[in-house]
């Protein structure tokens, strides 16, 4: 498979994919009992992994959604930059990120300690897949889909310079 000037091979089927959701969300309902959590999705990544998560959620919960840039093409810039707010008041509220991938960990860290300061009641993450570097740094992430080396990936929302974000599976960068 080819996006622009790069060649991908497939790495998580869409079949693995919907068991490991199904699972989180199993996960999840168990913990959050009794709560009513507001779902954070990370625009925009996290989209179709939210949409799948959420289907499977029993627990009543609502939804917010966050957008935030931080890489251009397939390197992080280290640089932030909020482009949409969330719009719900967040105060007292049991808050959960869903999160497409945590590679450093620097977007979710700044967004987690950015949530706290506004007094919610209980800040967590989920994030599909996460990748070396935050595992290495212990990166707060509570759920986790799958973990991956430094791989480049697209598919299921994630994407190369805008494209491959349509792919039901998860594919990761050939070397040249
Ligand atoms: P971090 O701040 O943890 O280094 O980067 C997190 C964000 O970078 C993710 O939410 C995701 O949007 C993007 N990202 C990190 N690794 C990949 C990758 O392998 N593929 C794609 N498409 N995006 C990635």
């Amino acid at each position: 498979m080819k996006i622009k000037d790069l060649k991908f091979k497939k790495l998580i089927t869409a079949g693995t994919i919907e068991e490991r959701v199904t699972a989180l969300a199993a996960q999840i309902d168990q913990d959050y009992k009794k709560k009513s959590p507001i779902l954070l999705p990370i625009l925009n990544g996290s989209f179709m992994f939210a949409a799948d998560l959420m289907k499977h959620l029993i627990l009543p919960c609502r939804v917010s959604f966050v957008k935030i840039s931080s890489y251009a093409g397939t390197a992080s810039t280290g640089q932030l930059k909020t482009l949409i707010g969330h719009d719900e008041s967040l105060f007292n509220q049991d808050v959960l990120i869903i999160e497409d991938i945590v590679d450093t960990g620097l977007t979710l860290q700044k967004i987690m300690a950015d949530l706290r300061s506004l007094g919610t009641k209980s800040v967590e993450a989920v994030s599909l897949l996460r990748k070396m570097p935050a595992r290495e740094k212990k990166i707060d992430v509570k759920y986790i889909g799958f973990d991956l080396e430094h791989e480049f990936v697209v598919g299921y929302g994630m994407d190369y310079d805008g494209l491959g974000r349509n792919l039901k599976d998860i594919y990761k960068q050939l070397e040249n």
